[in-house]
């Protein structure tokens, strides 16, 4: 995929302000701190495209990044933020829930949890319940050059038991510092967003 734009295009909270140019999306979900701005920003070779979070868990809104006038990442706001207060959350939730239900455009979740760790029970919903909505999804576990070649492949299928995916599941190791995975991500959202 050779970017030729790469913009932040809308901030949403609610639907009314989600763009109307039909465009496919792929969205990113994971906990705060995972990574995700980092991985879209090595998706899209930009240093500070998305935002690298020195508060994690401030984001309450939904990026659309617009890709090349014919794609949309869409960055759902992290969870799993220790210091958010309950009505917080709701807030988070609900943000969510009604991009990830209604939203017709959307072709593809990406869902990054950590190499290094074993899902958190956040993640473990989200998983289940974005698989609920009948959501295409991948799974990226992240920052893959903390650990060793050997370990990755003893953590890999740890992390498919806990998140207990199917055979057919995508799980790929990636890296936003060597760019593993980088590539193996773009032909995923290229074959499901047909572009
Ligand atoms: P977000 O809150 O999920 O958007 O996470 P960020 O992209 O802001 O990253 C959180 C922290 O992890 C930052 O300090 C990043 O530099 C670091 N980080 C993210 N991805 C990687 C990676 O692939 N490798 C390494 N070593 N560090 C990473």
């Amino acid at each position: 995929m050779i970017i030729r734009k790469a913009e932040l295009e809308k901030v949403a909270v609610d639907p009314s302000q989600y763009p109307l140019a039909g465009y496919p999306e792929v969205a990113f979900a994971g906990r705060s701190n995972v990574g995700k701005s980092s991985l879209i920003n090595s998706l899209v070779n930009r240093k500070s495209l998305a935002r690298i979070s020195s508060t994690p868990g401030k984001t309450r809104t939904i990026n659309f990044y617009n890709i090349n006038d014919a794609l949309y990442l869409v960055d759902l706001p992290g969870y799993g933020y220790a210091k958010v207060s309950m009505e917080e959350k709701k807030k988070w939730g609900k943000i969510i829930e009604e991009y990830l239900n209604k939203r017709q455009e959307l072709k593809l979740v990406i869902l990054l949890v950590d190499i290094r760790h074993e899902p958190t029970g956040d993640d473990k919903l989200m998983f289940e319940w974005m698989k609920a909505t009948g959501s295409k999804m991948v799974v990226a576990a992240t920052k893959s050059d903390k650990l060793s070649k050997n370990q990755i492949n003893k953590n890999l299928p740890l992390i498919r038991k806990s998140l207990n995916m199917a055979l057919d599941d995508i799980l790929i190791p990636f890296s936003s510092e060597t760019k593993q995975g980088r590539e193996e991500l773009w032909n995923i959202i290229e074959k499901y967003c047909l572009i």
